[in-house]
């Protein structure tokens, strides 16, 4: 490993001075792997850990739920208004990961959580995500695992989060900090696409640190459910996942969201599904109907070609555990 310089932030203030250049540390799951595999080579890392007892926080704000973040994954599946008012998000972050892993990652440090893709990690493999202007070995490469929708010839590698995929269903809004103060960021809005420059993942912004998500309460999120299909059933990432809300009224749709993991370069917002559902009764066939729309567009390489399918799948799946009795 690359050495580097380690202090501690007193607090949020002395996070954002000591900024520059620096790499943040909060569970540290991600980063210090990356680290050790020599991908990821800070000359500086600012651990958080002081923050938490502000930041680790999950407040419930009546019509809204705050979540700092440095509150552990597994500790947002577990809080109560979590698994009542946003079931989709404690489903997709006990779908992540291990218990010791949940126990560690921190939702900021999920929403920033980098590609599995192996060429990625493989400093021996072109990859324009490690070394812009590199190539990319997944295209010709083994892609199996690599994205469908939303990639370019410059980058495929799918964003491993299952908690991405839910906050996207959930209208979820991630809030910042920076040298130019704080803002807002829709989590829609949040990850980027990797067409020109697969190197930048987010709408973050040097020395930007992320403090909190908030979640809107809505008759919507509480009817939010999470389906993932993996090749082994808990330790693995998604080859397609589906995150869904659904406002159903006197069996009439009148509000979904529709939101694709494991099979595009960032949550996918499948909103011609969402369209088909909307007016329409919760029923199978509309369900069916409907799903079959989730990855128009889909772009397959060689060895990917089962992920359209399988994405319609897992949203027609979703949308019924979703669409079931309240
Ligand atoms: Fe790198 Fe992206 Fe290509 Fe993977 S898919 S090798 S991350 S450029």
């Amino acid at each position: 490993m690359k050495p580097f310089v380690y202090e501690r932030a007193t607090g949020e203030d002395d996070a954002l001075v000591r900024a520059g250049g620096a790499r943040f540390l909060a569970g540290g799951t991600c980063l210090v792997d990356l680290m050790k595999l020599g991908v990821e080579r800070p000359d500086r890392l600012v651990d958080l850990g002081a923050l938490a007892g502000v930041r680790g926080r999950i407040e419930d704000r009546g019509n809204l739920l705050e979540i700092g973040a440095l509150a552990r994954n597994s500790d947002v599946a577990a809080h109560p208004v979590v698994r009542a008012a946003f079931p989709v998000l404690a489903e997709a972050l006990l779908s992540g990961a291990s218990p010791q892993l949940r126990n560690m990652a921190t939702v900021g440090g999920n929403l920033l959580q980098r590609t599995r893709c192996s060429y990625f990690r493989d400093l021996a493999s072109p990859c324009n995500k490690r070394v812009p202007g590199a190539g990319c070995a997944a295209w010709d490469g083994y892609n199996r695992g690599h994205a469908v929708l939303g990639g370019s010839d410059r980058c495929i590698a799918v964003n491993p989060s299952d908690m991405n995929v839910a906050l996207v269903a959930l209208d979820a809004v991630v809030h910042v900090r920076g040298p130019a103060g704080a803002r807002q960021i829709l989590a829609k809005e949040f990850h980027l696409a990797p067409v020109l420059r697969p190197e930048v993942e987010t709408m973050l912004q040097p020395g930007e640190l992320v403090t909190h998500v908030t979640l809107p309460r809505t008759p919507m999120a509480a009817r939010s459910r999470y389906f993932k299909v993996r090749d082994r059933g808990s330790y693995e990432f998604a080859l397609a996942s589906a995150a869904v809300a659904l406002d159903v009224r006197e069996g009439t749709i009148r509000a979904a969201r529709v939101v694709l993991g494991g099979v595009a370069t960032k949550p996918w917002r499948c909103e011609g599904t969402e369209a088909a559902l909307v007016g329409n009764a919760a029923s199978e066939a509309v369900f069916e109907r409907a799903a079959s729309l989730a990855a128009l567009g889909a772009v397959p390489r060689k060895y990917n070609e089962f992920k359209g399918e399988l994405a319609a799948r897992v949203v027609a799946r979703a949308l019924a555990l979703a669409g079931g009795p309240a």
